[in-house]
């Protein structure tokens, strides 16, 4: 079942079958990455750079900066929300993912 994936409105939604479905206005948990010196690391998304899939997961790259400490890198490989029966359910940014977390 085809699921169009793109990156709208310079970086600041990822689209799924044309609706905007993931802002970057919201503060995600990193606790497996070692995105700063945080233990656990909110970070607040800037912009998005692209999106794939992998497996039945959506992932993004982008930019974030940590609401602690200020730190801003690019990560890759965050994973938003998974394709299951056709459809996109996306992930609370709040919650506990070590197994979709990105790379710095
Ligand atoms: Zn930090």
């Amino acid at each position: 079942m085809p699921t169009e994936l793109r990156v709208l409105d310079d970086g600041a939604w990822v689209s799924v079958d044309n609706e905007r479905r993931v802002p970057t206005s919201d503060v995600w948990r990193f606790a497996a990455t070692d995105f700063c010196a945080c233990a656990t690391a909110f970070v607040l998304l800037e912009a998005f750079t692209d999106v794939g899939v992998q497996g039945c997961e959506v992932t993004v790259d982008g930019v974030g900066r940590c609401v602690d400490c200020g730190e801003k890198h690019a990560f890759s490989g965050l994973g938003v929300g998974r394709v299951l029966e056709g459809s996109f359910r996306p992930y609370p940014p709040d919650g506990v993912r070590a197994g979709s977390e990105p790379t710095v």
